[in-house]
C-alpha cells in the first residue's frame, strides 16, 4: 500500500477513534457528575467512592488519548503527521500503525531515551518523562477543558 493511502486510513481511523472517545468521555463524565450530585445516601457512599474513582481514572486515560488524537490530526492537516519532529525523517508506515500517535522515528526515540539531554534543545519538560514510550506522550490533562469542548461540540 502506497504511504499516501496507508497515511489517508490511519487518518479516517484516528477521526473515528477521536469521536468513539468523545462519546465515552462524555458519558463517563455525565456519570462523575451524577456520583457527586447524589452521593448523600450512606449506604451507596462508598461504593459509589470506589466506582467514581475508576470513572475518574478512565475518563483521564480516555482524556489523554484524545488529547494526543487531536495532535495527530493537526499534524496531518499540517502535513506533517508521520515526520519524525527531530530529525524529519518519515517514520515508517508500520511504527505508524502500531502507535498512531509516534511523533518520532525509532532512532530519535532510542537516543532520547539513551541520552536525555539531548531532548533540552527541544524545550521538552522531561522531569515528567519516564522512561516508557506511551508515558513520554503524556501530557497533562485538565478533564474541565476537555467537558468543555465535549459541550461545544454537541
Ligand atoms: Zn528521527
Amino acid at each position: 500500500m502506497a504511504r499516501r493511502d496507508a497515511l489517508l486510513r490511519l487518518h479516517k481511523t484516528l477521526l473515528a477513534r477521536r469521536t468513539a472517545l468523545r462519546k465515552a468521555l462524555a458519558g463517563e463524565l455525565a456519570d462523575l457528575r451524577n456520583f457527586k450530585s447524589d452521593s448523600g445516601d450512606s449506604a451507596d457512599v462508598a461504593f459509589d467512592a470506589g466506582s467514581e474513582e475508576i470513572a475518574s481514572q478512565l475518563a483521564q486515560l480516555e482524556a489523554r488519548e484524545l488529547s494526543q488524537i487531536e495532535r495527530a490530526i493537526a499534524r496531518m492537516k499540517q502535513g506533517t503527521y508521520g515526520l519524525c519532529e527531530h530529525c524529519q525523517t518519515k517514520i515508517p508506515v508500520a511504527r505508524l500503525n502500531a502507535l498512531p500517535y509516534s511523533t518520532t522515528c525509532v532512532d530519535c526515540q532510542r537516543e532520547m531515551e539513551d541520552f536525555p539531554g539531548l531532548a533540552d534543545r527541544r524545550g521538552v519538560d522531561w522531569e515528567k518523562v519516564s522512561d516508557t514510550e506511551s508515558k513520554m506522550e503524556e501530557r497533562d490533562v485538565n478533564l474541565s477543558d476537555i467537558e468543555m469542548d465535549l459541550s461545544a461540540n454537541r
